[in-house]
């Protein structure tokens, strides 16, 4: 016996496809690459879950105080704001700030995600700055030490909470030399991530000394700490020092005087 098949007016209206056909979810989706690697808790389906996990696939460190710019491409920064700006929407609505009908909290979950690429962070998602070599090896080339003072501003991983001080960048000059600005554009792009103030004071000694290939590098930076002014000990005055000396600035004491005699030159020229 055969019953006649008659087809559902309703679904009849649906679009016929193919078993074979593919139809695009009209929105992106990214998935583990590999079967063996452990997600350690992350969120996939986002764009960053998925550069995360290229990243814990590849043992890349991403603390805050790292550059990850190798693993994002210019159009993923949008993107990423995007996702961050629904997950700052979600840790508004935690703090129960009503981000719908107060004037000044409306926008701020987009905000706060600019703000995070686009300034206090940039230094984590930007690539490092084309700093030009000029030669330095005439027979009348610049042997002497060189002292930059760089404006600061960093942030401190703990709290988030602003870094704001000045680094004084020491080299003595090798073969090759980089514009003056390039010292500061180093350090601030080193600054602009959430730091310790030791680990930002090696951070500017180690790329200062890629750029300008000389081994003599000394780097003292000074900066009040936003975690010890604004909440905590609400240490108004306190100020932070480090120092981090390479090459002859660590083993010849008269280099190291002469280093610390300029910074003191400097800090009467502008004093912070
Ligand atoms: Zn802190």
């Amino acid at each position: 016996m055969t019953q006649k098949f008659t087809p559902d007016p309703a679904l009849k209206t649906a679009p016929e496809f193919k078993s074979d056909e593919y139809v695009p979810l009209k929105k992106e989706v990214y998935v583990k690459a590999g079967e063996d690697m452990s997600d350690k808790g992350y969120q996939e389906g986002t764009l960053a879950g998925a550069i995360r996990m290229r990243m814990t696939r590849d043992n890349k460190r991403f603390w805050a105080g790292d550059n990850i710019s190798d693993y994002l491409h210019d159009s993923d920064k949008e993107h990423l704001i995007s996702e961050a700006t629904l997950a700052f929407e979600k840790v508004l609505d935690a703090l129960l700030i009503d981000r719908e009908n107060d004037p000044n909290s409306r926008g701020t979950a987009k905000r706060l995600a600019k703000m995070y690429f686009n300034e206090v962070m940039a230094g984590r998602y930007e690539p490092a700055p084309d700093a030009t070599a000029f030669p330095n090896d005439s027979t009348d080339r610049y042997e002497g030490m060189l002292v930059v003072r760089s404006e600061l501003r960093s942030m401190c991983s703990h709290h988030h909470q602003p870094v704001a001080g000045v680094a004084y960048i020491g080299i003595i000059a090798a073969n090759k030399l980089i514009g003056l600005s390039k010292y500061t554009r180093i350090a601030q792009w080193c600054a602009r991530r959430g730091t310790l103030q030791e680990e930002l004071c090696n951070d500017i000694a180690r790329e200062i000394s890629k750029a300008t290939d000389s081994e003599n590098v000394a780097v003292y930076v000074q900066a009040v700490h936003g975690c010890c002014e604004n909440r905590g000990i609400m240490a108004h005055s306190s100020l932070t020092q480090t120092t981090v000396l390479k090459g002859t600035f660590k083993d010849d004491p008269h280099t190291k005087k002469e280093f610390f005699d300029n910074i003191k030159l400097q800090q009467e020229f502008a004093p912070r």
